[in-house]
């Protein structure tokens, strides 16, 4: 895989694949406003990079999910503006992908300006699953530049025309997002400083029993809080009552508890719950043993009897992984077991490493500051199903 360095941009037209997917919300006046520029800042280095050498920089990438369609609530225009403001200097941007306006605004480019086009997924061709399709939408990007940049991690998992077709048709490199990206998941799947603690929540088990079946032969230690603790729970035998469960799922849990025992895994789980009669902040609310939630109660946090015991378990870590907030976080009275092993992770001093889209959002919410953990993660689903071991598309593309 090629990084930035390895190409020679000064005076070529360099189309780079950013991730410019920021939470949109409206001010008191209506109008449309960031509500978290944390992407298009992780997207400034490459950017500036290249605009520094030289290069005439062509910045594509999508907002929201317009699903094929000009909506026009999902411009990235405002994007632009912002992006310009924290670059501190100058961003064209053409309301369109591709056609005419496009190539006009290319052409009329000078070394070292930056350019941003509209939403890519403004056209169907981009997440279409016919690859003549996204090929044909490819052919008229790749014919916009000379060279190609992938630097937008929250979507290497995917194959689309933005994503893997451009990369097919140009002399491409990693940007340095995807290469810092990719190098932290190289490192903690293939040689990770041990102790190895993977600490595990957030809602969907089934998706994140992949990613324990995978690291079973690394990992140290796994931690395991969040709605997804509770299928764990039943499999242990005991009632979670209205808990989120994943019932057809116990069984898969209880053979991987099984195999994490043979390989010596340890699987930490919350002795202590936060139960509440709804989902809801202002529900009546109580801590009882994990062991012990009634029916009519739900569980919505880690108590803090565990958040304690997780804290010791990862104290003595030279390595952590977290994915997925252990309670509600969204809610306050829920907070405080993300928070409080948020926290734990931040102090343990190791190599920490943050993915999920969810956790890094809990991580800002909570005023945990972001410079205590060595790496959070951009792309939630790209980092998890790099922890899952599959192969990525748009970093398998770039290994070409
Ligand atoms: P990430 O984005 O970090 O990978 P997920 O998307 O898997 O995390 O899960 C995040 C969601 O899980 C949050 O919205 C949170 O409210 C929810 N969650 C956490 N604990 C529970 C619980 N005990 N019951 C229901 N939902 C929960
Ligand atoms: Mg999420």
């Amino acid at each position: 895989m090629l990084s930035l360095s390895d190409l020679q941009v000064a005076g070529k037209r360099v189309l780079v694949r950013a991730d410019l997917n920021v939470p949109l919300g409206k001010d008191e006046s209506g109008n449309v406003v960031i509500t978290d520029d944390g992407r298009i800042r992780a997207s400034l280095p490459t950017i500036a990079q290249l605009a520094d050498g030289g290069a005439r920089v062509i910045v594509m990438a999508h907002l929201g999910r317009p699903k094929g369609q000009v909506k026009p609530e999902l411009s990235l225009a405002p994007v632009a503006v912002r992006l310009a403001e924290l670059l501190g200097r100058p961003v064209g941007f053409v309301p369109q992908l591709t056609g005419e306006d496009v190539q006009l605004a290319v052409s009329g480019m000078s070394d070292g300006d930056i350019l941003l086009l509209e939403n890519v997924r403004f056209d169907p061709r981009e997440t279409s699953k016919q690859e003549a399709e996204r090929g044909e939408l490819a052919n008229e990007l790749a014919g916009l530049a000379d060279l190609y940049v992938s630097d937008g991690f929250g979507v290497v998992h995917r194959e689309q025309a933005s994503v893997t077709d451009v990369a097919k048709r140009l002399p491409h490199a990693a940007g340095n997002l995807v290469q810092a990206e990719a190098e932290v998941f190289r490192k903690v799947l293939r040689d990770p400083d041990r102790p190895y603690v993977v600490v595990l929540g957030g809602a969907k088990v089934s998706d994140k029993l992949a990613v324990i079946g995978n690291l079973l032969p690394t990992v140290d230690r796994l931690v395991i809080g969040g709605g997804m603790c509770y299928t764990f729970l039943a499999a242990k035998g005991f009632d979670v009552g209205d808990s989120l469960l994943e019932a057809d799922q116990i069984e898969t849990v209880a053979e991987v508890m099984r195999r994490a025992e043979e390989a010596g895994v340890e699987i930490v789980l919350p002795i202590d719950v936060v139960v509440a009669r709804s989902f809801s902040a202002d529900a009546e609310r109580k801590t009882v043993p994990a062991d012990s939630i009634e029916p009519g109660w739900m569980g919505l946090d880690i108590g803090p009897a565990s958040i304690e015991l997780f804290a010791t378990k990862l104290s003595d870590a030279a390595t952590i992984v977290w994915n997925g907030p252990m309670g509600v976080f969204e809610m306050e009275p829920f907070a405080l077991g993300t928070a409080g092993v948020a926290e734990a992770i931040a102090a343990a001093g190791g190599f920490t490493v943050v993915g999920g889209g969810d956790s890094a959002a809990a991580i800002r919410q909570l005023g945990i500051g972001e410079e205590r953990f060595s790496h959070i993660s951009t792309g939630g689903g790209a980092s998890l199903e790099f922890l899952e071991g599959k192969e990525l598309p748009g970093i398998a593309v770039l290994e070409e």
